[in-house]
């Protein structure tokens, strides 16, 4: 991923050099280029205009150091631009002051969230926690029974419903917002400290879908709300987030996929839209294809 968008970042940046200072010719042309390399890599309009607007104003206002020649310059308000428009700081998962920490999935049919379910609880449970997994994707056919795979490989327990089976809290069966209030109703009296909560999610936004997270949200009332997108999708990207937005309010965003070959467009855009940051990165198929998503690191990637 970004290798385009890399590539074009850095040829626009070798005209520069050598360059004692930069006219406002100098400064227009290289703005230019990094707006279309930006928009090539599916980068959201408003987004690239934004950026585009601060690189400018801080290239002309920039106090000129000593220690950095206008070429470095240029570099370090774009690495600073990259930085900003990824979320800035790392943002860790909030833990709740009273356990179990309710962290909640939402997300597009296939934009990865019961492969990141089984992910975050390995991960956690490597951090010490004590997780349990909730299947409350009764949508797709094969969700509950991924998650209990997935569950099993991270040696994490998965709370299901199981058709037919009276269960000790409420039948919870068929209804995703009891089985994720059981869930949870189950993580306290197991004393797990966390609980990570899969939903269901549709092929396209659906107003049906998006009323059911939100149901669930208000239901377990989580201290997270993580949406997670498939870094594929590109331009769609802003909109799906927009709606998931609007219809869950989440906390933050969670990019898989990143292993694929995708023009990273989606990456930069969502935070910046939302207004949230990007906590994780999923990057394959296996469970420990899973990265805090750092911000810095993510633009010294792209600057390199
Ligand atoms: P869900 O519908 O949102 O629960 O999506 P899934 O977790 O079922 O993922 C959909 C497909 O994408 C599955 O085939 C996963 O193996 C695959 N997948 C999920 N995350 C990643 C990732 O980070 N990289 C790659 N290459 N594939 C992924």
């Amino acid at each position: 991923m970004f290798n385009s968008l890399s590539d074009r970042l850095t040829s626009t940046f070798k005209n520069l050099r050598g360059k004692g200072r930069l006219s406002e010719a100098d400064v227009d042309a290289t703005v230019r280029e990094i707006r279309r390399a930006l928009l090539d890599a599916d980068v959201a309009v408003p987004v690239v205009r934004e950026f585009a607007a601060h690189v400018k104003e801080r290239a002309l206002g920039e106090e000129v150091s000593a220690a950095l020649n206008p070429a470095q310059q240029v570099v370090k308000i774009v690495n600073d631009e990259l930085v900003r428009i990824l979320g800035g700081e790392t943002r860790r998962i909030r833990l709740a002051k009273t356990p179990p920490t309710v962290i909640m999935l939402a997300g597009l049919q296939g934009a990865g969230k019961t492969t990141l379910a089984g992910k975050l609880a390995k991960w956690l449970k490597g951090q010490g926690h004590s997780p349990l997994l909730v299947a409350a994707d009764l949508q797709r056919p094969n969700a509950v029974t991924q998650l209990q795979v997935n569950g099993q490989r991270a040696g994490v327990p998965v709370f299901a419903p199981h058709p037919g089976v009276q269960s000790e809290f409420e039948a919870a069966t068929g209804d995703p917002v009891a089985v994720a209030r059981d869930g949870v109703a189950e993580a306290r009296q197991k004393l797990h400290d966390v609980v990570i909560v899969d939903t269901a999610g549709r092929l396209g936004i659906d107003a049906e879908m998006m009323q059911q997270a939100a149901d669930i949200r208000a239901a377990v009332n989580p201290d997270e709300v993580l949406f997670v997108i498939d870094a594929m999708i590109g331009q769609d990207a802003v909109n799906t987030a927009q709606a998931f937005h609007e219809g869950v309010d989440f906390t933050g965003v969670v990019l898989s996929k990143l292993d694929g070959d995708a023009r990273g467009g989606a990456a930069l855009s969502v935070a910046s839209v939302t207004g949230k940051p990007v906590m994780f990165a999923s990057t394959g198929e296996g469970l420990d294809d899973f990265e805090i998503f750092h911000p810095d690191r993510m633009a010294n990637r792209i600057l390199d």
